[in-house]
């Protein structure tokens, strides 16, 4: 059976091996709702629709909210949670929509499947392919053909620094090269900064409604668009192009090798990072764990579905 390897999977095994087994062969999914995934999905779908020309702002804060809306609070912690982070997302698209500079679309949410081929040979892997979802492509005035991505991040400065060294990125004008049949002339990454303000608190009771949050907050946003927005142009040579078609075959290499061996290494570095690994109490064989954390999914490949989160 042919395998699908995706941004998101090779970065998984580079993270650690056993977690990606976990995730892409075994389908285990954490039954802890996972924020950072469901806004993603929330902002990417709002810019989708509104990409597609199928939405006003509206319509895409609404769409985008709507894949909120499977979440079931279970307790005022969560219930609190949800509405601040649909505030959030809410405020975010609409200021995408208002600032993010208009574009020559030609593409929007492209998926790809290629065949991965030996840099040496020509050949193509048996195995594996090549997979993904770009968010958008579009056309300078010069007719060149640029990958559009549209991030949110913790900090834009910090999130600047991982342009150069960015897999995704590479990736994606590498694989959009080989089925447009044209140079790419590179990305152009739009990113917007998230918010950590909250509603007004008084001695721990909430006095600041929700609309007037959001109110504020959208406030906050269109006062600083400076620090809470950046549209930069990332390009690849030549030489990075080749380099990662060659430690892409290196990676089906070495998946063939780990299968064959029957052993999957784990990247015990990586077990405490970044808030902690959820599939720590499989590791430390927690009894009923797997059973009572986790659940089956469906999909093998989350990011194929309807959105790759951020
Ligand atoms: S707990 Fe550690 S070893 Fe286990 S999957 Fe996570 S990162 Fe890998």
């Amino acid at each position: 059976m042919v395998e699908l390897l995706t941004h998101s999977r090779i970065a998984m095994r580079q993270t650690c091996p056993t977690k990606e087994r976990l995730w892409y062969v075994e389908r285990l999914r954490p039954r802890e709702v996972s924020w950072a995934l469901s806004i993603g999905t929330a902002w990417h779908t709002g810019l989708e629709v509104w990409q597609r020309g199928e939405a006003d702002e509206d319509g895409a804060v609404a769409a985008g909210l709507a894949t909120l809306d499977w979440i079931r609070p279970e307790n005022d912690e969560e219930a609190y949670k949800l509405q601040l982070e649909r505030i959030r997302t809410e405020v975010m698209i609409r200021f995408a929509i208002r600032h993010f500079k208009p574009r020559r679309l030609v593409a929007v949410e492209k998926q790809f499947e290629i065949p991965i081929l030996n840099p040496a040979t020509g050949r193509k892997s048996r195995k594996f392919r090549l997979s993904g979802k770009i968010d958008a492509l579009c056309e300078d005035e010069d007719g060149n053909l640029w990958i559009l991505e549209n991030k949110t991040t913790a900090s834009i400065e910090q999130f600047k620094q991982s342009y150069g060294m960015s897999q995704q990125l590479t990736l994606y004008v590498y694989a959009a090269s080989r089925v447009f049949g044209r140079p790419i002339a590179g990305s152009v990454v739009r990113a917007l900064q998230k918010s950590r303000m909250e509603p007004k608190h008084r001695n721990g009771e909430q006095v600041e409604t929700w609309e007037d949050f959001r109110d504020r907050l959208l406030t906050e946003y269109e006062a600083n668009p400076d620090k809470y927005l950046s549209e930069d142009e990332v390009v690849r040579t030549e030489e990075q192009i080749r380099q990662f078609e060659n430690e892409l075959w290196l990676e089906t290499q070495e998946r063939l090798w780990q299968a064959k061996t029957g052993i999957t290494r784990h990247n015990t570095a990586n077990c405490h990072q970044y808030g902690g690994c959820p599939f720590l109490p499989i590791c430390l064989n927690v009894e009923g764990a797997r059973e009572s954390m986790f659940y089956l999914s469906t999909q093998q490949h989350d990011e194929l579905s309807l959105n790759e989160t951020a």
